[in-house]
């Protein structure tokens, strides 16, 4: 299967109010599409050469109009939808060609190939509406969510619903447009309206409705700087998934998930800064400067950042600028890639009589001729996180052999971590430069170094020395 499938069938509302929707059939079919089309307003009409007593009672008693008859093409005059219900093949072939010569959508019961649409499982709470639809998967599924977002929604929501619908004029021109409307909706569909509307007071709903309206103004701005776990989109909080469907602004790193991102408010502004190493779309500067510019217009903001923001996120220079600048923001944290990267490894981060400390380090800060004083920790036994370390392997290996580490040192690399993609290595600290030369490795990549790694499950992973020996003889090739 692609990665991304795509939908086959695109979901719609089709407006049938004052409009003729056509059932033909006479049996079961047609009794259970016209109970389905029942819960609209649209105009039935049921042609059947012989309806059984059960369905002309139906009609009757629903007001839906039935045509006693052999069926013709004249009966789908006038229609916006025909259903071709009759459980005999060769007539409902003849039906689904007669519509589509008319221009008419067509849906065959149990013939796919002669249906132009398909009738979702439904939960209604009109004027809302909930339309699932699981394509080849089966009426089963469909039924199974149904189900669950029915009992998800109260069933004061249609009520609630239409008392918005009565307000939205009053509420568009009186409160201004963007974040101060959407927390007047936001405190309507979850605060006293909802409350009240709730436990069937309707009157005390629309009160406390209008009541807000006179409280509504503009809204100060926020910025959360939000983590947005490893990779997969489960991994996320519930806070950033929170804030993220609240957010009128969502600025994103390179490394932040598609579907992350996805997850915010359709109409949300999306604003990628993409930095990956060694293409910066946008200085950090000017980032800073986006999110205090953002806050001063009043928007509320998600700085999305993979993993923890507060670890090599440069969250730092981005809260001191809002701080200076006087915005509010907050921290949402992520899970952090050595998390992700240990937990696909099965690996303790500390164990028992191993190791009880734990060093987040990037490579980076080795160039210079003193060792940081994180490798005075890995010498005495720390696990190691190494951060966009794959461009210093060789450094970081080096370095820490020379200081004193063992070159039998336990290493895992994990690319891609939490992500179906993923792929896991092992090794040892010897092994580590070939990380340098592997051109294979396109994702991001965690190594994590230490005598704890020894406890991780390597049923998954590739030794790195195969790669090792494959780039020294590269290299007595050349
Ligand atoms: N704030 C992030 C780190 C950003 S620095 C966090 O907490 O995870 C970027 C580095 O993180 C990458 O170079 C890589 O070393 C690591 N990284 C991020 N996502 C990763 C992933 N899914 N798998 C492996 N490493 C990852």
């Amino acid at each position: 299967m692609p990665l991304d499938p795509k939908l086959n069938a695109f979901p719609v509302f089709m407006r049938v109010e004052g409009r003729v929707v056509v059932i033909v059939g006479g049996g079961e079919e047609a009794m259970a599409k016209a109970r389905l089309l029942s819960q609209s307003s649209a105009t039935l009409r049921i042609v059947s050469a012989s309806p059984e007593s059960a369905l002309l009672d139906w009609a009757r008693a629903n007001g839906a109009a039935t045509i006693v008859a052999d069926y013709a093409p004249v009966h789908l005059e006038g229609a916006v939808m025909v259903f071709a219900a009759s459980g005999d093949e060769t007539l409902d072939r003849r039906v689904s060609d007669d519509a589509r010569a008319l221009g008419i959508p067509v849906n065959a019961v149990d013939r796919p190939d002669c249906c132009d649409f398909f009738t979702p499982a439904l939960v209604n709470r009109a004027p809302v509406a909930v339309a699932i639809g699981t394509e080849g998967a089966g009426p089963v599924l469909a039924q199974m969510i149904r189900a669950r977002i029915d009992r998800m929604l109260s069933p004061s929501l249609g009520r609630l619903a239409g008392l918005a619908a009565s307000l939205r004029a009053s509420v568009e021109r009186l409160v201004p447009k963007g974040s101060a409307r959407r927390d007047y909706w936001d405190e309507f569909f979850e605060g006293q309206p909802a409350r009240a509307m709730e436990i069937g007071h309707a009157d005390e709903a629309r009160e406390a409705a209008i009541e807000l309206l006179a409280q509504a103004g503009p809204r100060e701005g926020h910025v959360a700087l939000v983590g947005a776990g490893p990779g997969a989109e489960d991994l996320l909080t519930l806070r950033a998934q929170r804030l993220l469907m609240q957010a009128d602004t969502i600025v994103f790193d390179a490394l932040v998930p598609e579907a992350v991102v996805a997850m915010g408010r359709r109409d949300a502004e999306r604003v990628p800064v993409g930095k990956r190493k060694g293409c910066h779309s946008k200085s950090q500067d000017e980032i800073n400067e986006l999110l205090v510019s953002l806050g001063r217009q009043g928007r509320r903001v998600v700085r999305l950042k993979s993993g923890d923001p507060l670890v090599f996120g440069r969250a730092g220079e981005e809260m001191a600028a809002l701080r200076q600048a006087g915005i509010a923001y907050e921290i949402v944290p992520g899970v952090t890639a050595a998390f992700a990267a240990a937990a696909d490894f099965e690996l303790p981060l500390t164990l028992r009589g191993v190791t009880s400390s734990m060093v987040f380090t990037t490579g980076h800060d080795l160039k210079g001729g003193a060792l940081p004083d994180w490798a005075k920790l890995a010498i005495s036994g720390a696990t190691v996180a190494v951060y966009m370390g794959r461009s210093v392997a060789a450094e970081v290996a080096g370095r820490l052999v020379e200081a004193g580490l063992s070159p039998d040192t336990a290493v895992a690399v994990v690319e891609n971590a939490s992500l179906a993609s993923r792929r896991l290595f092992h090794g040892t600290l010897a092994d580590l430069p070939s990380l340098e030369s592997r051109e294979d490795l396109s994702g991001p990549v965690m190594t994590i170094i230490g005598d704890a790694v020894a406890g991780a499950n390597f049923d998954r992973s590739t030794p790195l020395a195969a790669a090792r020996v494959a780039a020294q003889r590269i290299g007595a090739d050349a």
